[in-house]
Order: C-alpha cells, then sequence, then structure tokens
C-alpha cells in the first residue's frame, strides 16, 4: 500500500548538493514523514533547519541504515563514501537517489534525467539504487531531448564552462579567497588545492583527471552517460570540459547534428514547449534579460535555459545553443528530488 510520508535520510547533508536537497524537500513539500541528516564525523552536531526545525547533522556508518527504517536516501557524499554506504542502505530497503559518479555506468542501475527517460526509474530494484547523470550531462540532455526524438541527433560537439560550485564547497571558497588575495595585491595567491593551477582571473582546460586518448573523465562522462541516457551508442558526441572563475551554473556551447531535416523555426517551437527549458533568445532586445541567459540570471532556477539558438551554417542540419543551469539544482538537488517524486508517485 502507498504510504502518506516517507522516511528520507540527506546523505552529504552538509555539502552544496546536499543543502540544496534539503531547501527542495520543503519547497516542493516533499511527503517527508521523519529526516535524517548524515554526514561524516566532521560535521557531526551542526544543526540544519528544515521546516523550521532545527535537526542535527549524524555521523553515517554501515549500521545507523540497520538500526533505522529508511524509505529513501538522498545521496551525495562523494564517489568513495557512496560506493560503502549505497549498497548497505540498498540491501536494507531504502532506494538510494545518488549524485556521485559510482554507479552511473553500472548496467542495474538506471540513470535518470526526468525530462528525458523518466520511465527507466522502473528498473530501480535490481539495485535499489537510482544515479543521477553528471551536472553537465543532464543541462545538455534536457534541452537535445525533443530535438533528438523527432531530428535524430547523430553527433554532438559541447564546450564547457563549469562554475567552482561543481566541485563542491570548498571549491568555492577556493575562487573567492584567491581572487579576493589578488585584488589585495598579495604577492602571491595561496597554492590551488581543488583545482590545478590557480582559477581566479583563469579558465582550466581540465576537470578530473585525464584518460583515454587525452579526455578528461568529465569529458568521457559525458559521451557515456549521453549514450546511456539515450540509449543510443551510435550519436557521436565530443566534449571539452572548462572551469571558469564563476560561483554557480555552468554554460555550454553545444553544436549539433541532426539525421533528418528541420526547418529552424520548429527547433525553437520544440524547445519552448519542452518540459523543464526556458528560452531566451530575442538578442536585439533593449533588455538585456531577454537576450540569452547567463549565471547570475539563471542561479537559484530550476530550468535549463537556451539562447543563441542558431543554424550551424558551416554543415548539414547543424544547430548551434547556448545552455546555462544551476549545476547545484537541476544539475544535482533537484533532479535526485525530481526522481524521488517519480518514485513515490508510482513505484513504492
Ligand atoms: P561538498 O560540498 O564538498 O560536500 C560533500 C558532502 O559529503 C559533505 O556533506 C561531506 O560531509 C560529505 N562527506 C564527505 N566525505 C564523507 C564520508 N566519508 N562520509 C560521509 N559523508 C561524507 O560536495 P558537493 O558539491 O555537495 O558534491 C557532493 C557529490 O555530488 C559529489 O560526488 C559530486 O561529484 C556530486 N555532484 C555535485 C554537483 C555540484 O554541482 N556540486 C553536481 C552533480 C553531482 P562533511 O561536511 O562532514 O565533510
Amino acid at each position: 500500500m502507498k504510504k502518506d510520508k516517507y522516511n528520507v535520510a540527506v546523505l552529504g547533508a552538509t555539502g552544496l548538493v546536499g543543502r540544496e536537497m534539503i531547501e527542495i524537500l520543503q519547497e516542493r513539500k516533499f511527503p517527508v514523514n521523519n529526516l535524517f541528516l548524515l554526514a561524516s564525523e566532521h560535521s557531526a552536531g551542526e544543526l540544519i533547519q528544515f521546516r523550521g526545525t532545527d535537526y542535527a547533522v549524524e555521523p553515517v556508518s554501515a549500521d545507523y541504515f540497520k538500526s533505522h527504517k529508511i524509505d529513501i536516501v538522498l545521496s551525495s557524499p562523494g564517489a568513495a563514501a557512496s560506493s560503502k554506504y549505497s549498497p548497505i542502505a540498498a540491501k536494507e530497503g531504502a532506494v538510494v537517489i545518488d549524485n556521485t559518479s559510482f554507479f552511473r555506468m553500472d548496467k542495474d542501475v538506471p540513470l535518470i534525467v526526468p525530462e528525458v527517460n523518466p520511465e527507466d526509474i522502473k528498473y530501480f530494484s535490481k539495485k535499489n539504487i537510482i544515479a543521477n547523470p553528471n551536472c553537465s550531462t543532464i543541462q545538455m540532455l534536457v534541452p537535445l531531448k525533443p530535438i533528438h526524438d523527432k531530428y535524430k541527433i547523430k553527433r554532438i560537439v559541447v564546450s564547457t564552462y563549469q562554475s567552482t560550485s561543481g566541485a563542491g564547497k570548498k571549491a568555492i571558497d577556493e575562487l573567492f579567497y584567491e581572487t579576493v588575495d589578488i585584488l589585495n595585491s598579495k604577492a602571491e595567491a595561496a597554492s590551488p588545492d581543488k583545482f590545478p593551477v590557480q582559477i581566479a582571473f583563469n579558465c582550466i582546460p581540465q576537470i578530473d583527471v585525464f584518460g583515454e586518448g587525452g579526455y578528461t573523465k568529465e569529458e568521457i562522462k559525458m559521451v557515456q552517460e549521453t549514450h546511456k541516457i539515450f540509449h543510443d551508442e551510435n550519436i557521436g558526441v565530443c566534449a571539452t570540459a572548462v572551469r571558469v572563475p564563476v560561483m554557480f551554473c555552468h554554460g555550454e556551447s553545444i553544436n549539433i547534428e541532426t539525421e533528418n531535416d528541420f526547418a529552424l523555426k520548429d527547433i525553437q517551437s520544440l524547445l519552448s514547449n519542452a518540459k523543464g527549458v526556458k528560452i531566451i533568445d530575442n538578442i536585439f532586445s533593449d533588455s538585456a534579460d531577454e537576450r540569452y541567459p547567463y549565471q547570475t540570471m539563471v542561479s537559484g532556477s530550476d530550468d535549463v535555459y537556451v539562447g543563441r539558438i542558431r543554424q550551424d551554417l558551416s554543415v548539414k542540419n547543424g544547430i548551434n545553443l547556448w545552455v546555462v543551469a544551476d549545476n547545484v539544482r537541476k544539475g544535482a538537488a533537484l533532479n535526485a528530488v525530481q526522481i524521488a517524486e517519480i518514485l513515490i508517485d508510482n513505484y513504492i
């Protein structure tokens, strides 16, 4: 029998994604019965408000999931901790919705963007784990889905402009303190920790480690996750992921080629009717907010914003898009809560 309310644990509750999840559960009035906030030993006892009540953060342990009856775990404690705790929570009967990269390519774990492949959620029971894709993949596929359905995309070339919040709370601090140090004319900013080189006043063409063919892990994730979510291994995906000195929201310049001929007007119309997409594309408007989306406009929003919609004149059936989304929100926390909503409406 369907429950009225669910016991929800947020694992990684003190992180950027975890805190946003708590906010979104509250905003969307998710039917929470008991809420459990979990993180490492380091932040045990920290208080976080939910619906006007202070909740103390507890240190996660394997035994925690045995001694507490939890229905849903919203997980974002990093890949190593998730690989350890998610299977234990799942074995104890919870459904884990995991934001880390660890389970994304597991064939028994559905990888879900609710606007794109909600039907795949039904496979969750193989492991009781559902994976959230990488933030860059999510915001790319939300607007590409209706175009792919109608005109069949055969190739995607994407360059990302990724904000520092994509690398967690310490990464935002690193941008902030480096900027302050440099503006205060300190001889040298503190040495980089979260990024390979100074992020302040730089664009860094490296996110995560380098792998096969000179591509970074972030770039390879965008290729593999696109194939899994679209159920199409034949789409060519070429990604270049760049970290930029911006705090929130990733930008993406996306170029696609379709198999079938299209009229640009129809692409605009498909995008304006697409779920979760907002178009800002009046380049000649007197108002800056109507010309194209940008980071400070989009921060805190649920939608994936699309602008600069143009035909690529250098190739048959080519389209260019500029896409901006809040990486902590639609790229992680909101996507996970949307999955949880589908789960409780249909499956648990
Ligand atoms: P963050 O701000 O650095 O937060 C990390 C969280 O994980 C904190 O709550 C931390 O708790 C907890 N944690 C770390 N090690 C732990 C352990 N051993 N056991 C239990 N909890 C532990 O990072 P974030 O940005 O929230 O990202 C979290 C995960 O989501 C990462 O896997 C990331 O790749 C993924 N993700 C992030 C984004 C984004 O835009 N930020 C987007 C998509 C996916 P303490 O405070 O106790 O250390």
